[in-house]
């Protein structure tokens, strides 16, 4: 059974709130560096937290904490904890839903309390799962990160196979003009890049002119905003890659294997970016992963002569003219990227070695 971890942010803690999840973090990471030099950490039940202090804490907490450091020191013969953020199994977070707010509640240093949380869209159906139990709650863990407080709940739940036809395959073309095409048969989809080089110009021409500047951290923030930004869109584009081959029915996609390739720069304007390749590659990793998820399978396929390909059989560098295909032997027209996708789904050039698990 597949596991997938959901990070989900607590509305905006009180002041209060933050001094005693900080306490709780801190008193938990004390609480577990004393375990692990305590001899009998083996049999340890959550008594054992009287022997170490007689303050209150939660015994949901001490007991998980427990698990984890007898695990931590059995696997990882791990020395000192800098931090050690407080746990709960399922028996003692939950995940409420009121209207349509959402809320977890688990026990603290001073009572049990209810906190609302921020569910952005592709975590709703999850947290739905959760609650009409068709997915299974594992642990949760409370955090803080850059001054927000969080939940992260690990669920697990049954993979559905795709039903319909078992033979349909859809081959996903990841480019430079068109982000993705994905071809079911004669089917195809575009997945538009056009914003995306527009705002990828936007961001290195704004690193050139600071550059001169030479205000190097501004662009390294510049950069960090660039990628958080691809990597927001490689999540919306797979979502949708995946939603169309869930529509459709799809039980296997296919993709090129783009190990080893680097994508041949149209201009100098795109050289030296190989933010392109790696963009690419990141989209695959999420369309892969989101598959997996979908019970949709994945394979990888040998990217030699898939844009070149006619369907007649005759293969030839000229038969590609930037977004326009057209076969010098038969006179089949189409959309560059629609015909490579569609060689892609056929596997022209047989599968490679790179595995898709
Ligand atoms: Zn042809």
């Amino acid at each position: 059974m597949p596991i997938i971890t959901l990070k989900l942010e607590l509305q905006k803690p009180t002041k209060e709130k933050v001094k005693m999840y900080r306490k709780m973090t801190e008193m938990n990471t004390a609480f577990a560096n004393w375990l692990l030099n305590f001899e009998g950490l083996k049999a340890a039940t959550s008594k054992v937290f009287k022997l170490y202090s007689d303050k209150l804490f939660p015994s949901a907490i001490v007991n998980q904490t427990i698990r984890e450091v007898q695990s931590k020191k059995r696997h990882q013969n791990t020395k000192k904890f800098l931090r050690f953020w407080c746990g709960f199994n399922n028996q003692n977070f939950k995940v409420e839903k009121e209207n349509d707010l959402y809320k977890v509640s688990f026990p603290t240093c001073e009572k049990r309390i209810g906190v609302p949380i921020i569910v952005k869209s592709y975590q709703q159906k999850w947290l739905d799962e959760l609650l009409s139990g068709e997915a299974k709650q594992g642990k949760a863990e409370l955090y803080e990160k850059r001054r927000r407080w969080f939940v992260a709940i690990t669920m697990s739940f049954e993979v559905k196979p795709q039903s319909g036809n078992q033979n349909l395959i859809m081959g996903v073309d990841v480019g430079l003009r068109q982000l993705a095409v994905a071809s079911i048969g004669t089917t195809s989809m575009f997945f538009h890049g056009n914003e995306t080089a527009y705002t990828r110009r936007r961001f290195a021409s704004l690193r050139r002119k600071l550059g001169q500047a030479k205000k190097l951290q501004t662009i390294r923030k510049s950069k960090q905003k660039e990628s958080q930004w691809m990597k927001d869109t490689n999540h919306k584009l797979s979502r949708q890659i995946i939603n169309f081959a869930m529509e459709n029915g799809v039980h296997l996609i296919r993709m090129e294997d783009l190990t080893g390739i680097r994508h041949s720069a149209k201009s100098r304007k795109e050289a030296g970016r190989n933010l392109h390749s790696w963009s690419h590659y990141q989209l695959q990793e999420f369309i892969q992963y989101k598959a997996g998820l979908a019970g949709i399978k994945v394979e990888y396929i040998n990217p030699k002569r898939t844009s070149q390909m006619c369907k007649c059989g005759h293969a030839d560098k000229r038969n590609r003219k930037q977004d326009a295909f057209c076969c010098r032997k038969c006179g089949y027209k189409s959309h560059a990227d629609v015909n490579a996708s569609i060689n892609i789904a056929k596997a022209i050039s047989g599968l490679s070695n790179k595995k898709s698990a």
